[in-house]
């Protein structure tokens, strides 16, 4: 992990169960001091990130994953039979109603039927969706959830252990999984999560793809909904469609790998240096580079003014 942050950080990636000592947040900005000149010029992340409850507005996902916002979240339980939300000062259980019920659903099919302890979830998305101050690129409309590849104990755990208590890896580097770790209740779980209609993508560390390319039997189609990408090494990431009545929700491009099944080419891309390569921080340039200028609001979906200034 220690090793991976800087490039995490440099590609702005996905970190459901990351280092929060990693992660700076950037400072929360309420709509409500600013006029409307201030209120277009602060950083997205800034006025999303202060929003402690959702906007009262029927339930809307609007926008794209990783540029959009969230109109009537619903709250995950905290603790519920089959599962415990992890990071409870992150304020991230938030979700559309239909990513809501399709982890509760996940957490009970997993626990009936694959011998999966119940879930720790991750990050979902803020109260009203939008730019994060820290960790994701995504997970800005309600569709995206993070589940630990860490099974739930048997006990409740105390909001200081859902602080403190890091994800496990399952891989021991980018190319191979621990399988001192690694078990068959992982495969059976990521594959219950794809099965459903519901889920368009499946984000996993590559080797952990090249697992259940292995494990697969059968009908092998749902793993062309379980990607390689970087950063999903102790928590696997799900992207769920569009749910009806959010018609400026847009979905993610369908594109199944080639053969199917991505256990050909794209694993092998994956599982090769060139992505990696890609991806390590360079040499400092000579001339000094100006940072990307932040999302505001006019980079997003025009509705998301009405939802982050929602009273
Ligand atoms: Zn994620």
């Amino acid at each position: 992990m220690q090793r991976l942050l800087p490039l995490i950080a440099a590609l702005c990636l996905l970190i459901g169960a990351g280092n929060a000592a990693a992660e700076t947040a950037a400072a929360a900005v309420p709509p409500s001091t600013l006029d409307s000149a201030a209120l277009l010029k602060t950083p997205a992340k800034q006025l999303f990130g202060s929003m402690k409850l959702p906007a009262d507005m029927a339930p809307q996902a609007i926008g794209f994953y990783a540029k959009g916002c969230l109109a009537g979240a619903e709250a995950l339980p905290v603790t519920g039979p089959y599962w415990q939300v992890m990071r409870l000062s992150r304020n991230r259980n938030w979700a559309h109603p239909a990513m809501v019920k399709l982890i509760e659903k996940l957490a009970e099919d997993a626990k009936r039927l694959d011998g999966w302890n119940g879930l720790l979830v991750g990050d979902m998305a803020q109260p009203r969706g939008g730019p994060m101050g820290s960790g994701h690129a995504s997970h800005q409309v309600g569709l995206d959830a993070d589940i630990w590849l860490t099974p739930m104990p048997d006990r409740e755990l105390t909001p200081k252990e859902r602080e403190d208590t890091q994800a496990r890896l399952v891989v021991k580097d980018r190319k191979t999984i621990d399988s001192a770790v690694w078990t068959d209740a992982h495969a059976r779980l990521i594959k219950r999560a794809a099965s459903y209609r519901e889920v368009a993508r499946i984000f996993v560390h590559p080797p952990i793809k090249a697992a259940l390319c292995k494990w697969a039997t059968g009908d092998t189609s749902w793993l062309a909904k379980v990607r390689p990408y970087y950063g999903h090494d102790a928590h696997f990431h799900i992207r769920i469609k569009c749910p009806p009545g959010s018609p400026t929700c847009k979905s993610q491009p369908a594109a199944a790998p080639a053969d199917g099944t991505g256990c050909g080419q794209e694993l092998a891309y994956w599982m090769g240096d060139i992505p990696w390569r890609k991806a390590q921080p360079t040499l400092p340039p000579v001339k000094p580079v100006r940072p990307p200028t932040p999302l505001t609001l006019a980079g997003l979906p025009a509705q998301c003014r009405a939802v982050v200034t929602a009273h």
